[in-house]
């Protein structure tokens, strides 16, 4: 729930699931309609959908427990390095840290080292021993996490209370480096176009074939060429953000009642379904023809 998801917004969805699903066998029986409702509001539904199959993998494949190694967690949908190191610190206690920008911030300042002259897994498997010296590696991790997200932060870092500042060369350095500047994402600009007939329906289509949105009923979208759109009447302009993608959307429309293969008529005011947030802006912005 976390990936690319602020905790105060995950905060209550995981205290539902939690309450729901007491066990991973609860879980595992869960429908998937049911488990992308539960989930609704909190996007990337990829991830929902994995969990979901890692239940039952557990449980039909690992005798309902994680698996112990690296190779294989990283079987299970949607687990890759980041995932599979914190899991085996967090559920095994293991002695592997996960990387993520934070610590990557932690170490490249107690170095006064620009990050990508770093190795970070070698240099963690280089100090294993002191790194892990208490045996409470799965706290070590969350706590290095924090850490950087509250202490060592990438503006304005605590040091004057830093406990760390007598061994860190960022603090102590009249040269300091500076940690990697986020990438400035410009917006994009899109082109939406909707089917739309007097029952105050949307054609809807799970194809397309923008990249980020693979998951998505939407209807036709596609990255603006800059050329006059005809054919087609002009209904707004807005701004969204999907998978930290800035998006500039130009929406048009055009009633029609016959719509192309593959798609399907979807009522704007559709409680049924499990509708993407962004799609629902599009519902939004088109109900203001009605
Ligand atoms: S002294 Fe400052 S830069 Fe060094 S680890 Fe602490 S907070 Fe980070």
């Amino acid at each position: 729930m976390l990936q690319q998801t602020q905790v105060k917004t995950v905060i209550p969805y995981f205290k539902k699931f939690t309450k729901e699903f007491k066990t991973l066998k609860s879980l595992s029986k869960c429908s998937e309609k049911r488990i992308l409702k539960m989930w609704e509001g909190l996007g990337y539904y990829r991830r929902a959908r994995n969990l979901l199959m890692t239940s039952k993998l557990l449980i039909k494949n690992y005798n309902s427990k994680l698996p112990k190694t690296q190779h294989e967690i990283k079987k299970l949908p949607g687990v890759g390095d980041y995932t599979a190191n914190a899991l085996l610190a967090f559920v095994y206690n293991y002695p592997t840290i996960a990387i993520d920008g934070n610590v990557k911030r932690v170490f490249s300042r107690l170095f006064n080292k620009n990050e990508n002259k770093i190795n970070f897994y070698q240099l963690i498997e280089k100090n294993k021993k002191k790194l892990f010296n208490t045996n409470r590696n799965s706290d070590f991790v969350e706590a290095l996490m924090e850490f950087g997200a509250l202490v060592c932060k990438p503006k304005e870092p605590k040091c004057d209370f830093c406990n760390l500042n007598s061994i860190c060369k960022y603090f102590k350095s009249t040269n300091k480096i500076e940690s990697q500047k986020q990438k400035v994402t410009k917006n994009k600009n899109y082109d939406i176009f909707c089917y739309v007939n007097k029952k105050k329906q949307i054609a809807l289509t799970k194809k397309n074939d923008v990249g980020f949105l693979s998951e998505f009923i939407l209807p036709e979208i596609k990255e603006s060429n800059k050329k006059k759109v005809t054919n087609w009447k002009f209904l707004t302009n807005y701004k969204n953000t999907i998978s930290n993608k800035k998006l500039n959307i130009n929406l048009y429309y055009k009633f029609s009642n016959k719509i192309p293969e593959k798609f399907k008529w979807f009522s704007i005011d559709n409680k049924k379904e499990i509708i993407p947030s962004f799609t629902k802006k599009i519902f939004n912005q088109v109900s203001l023809l009605f």
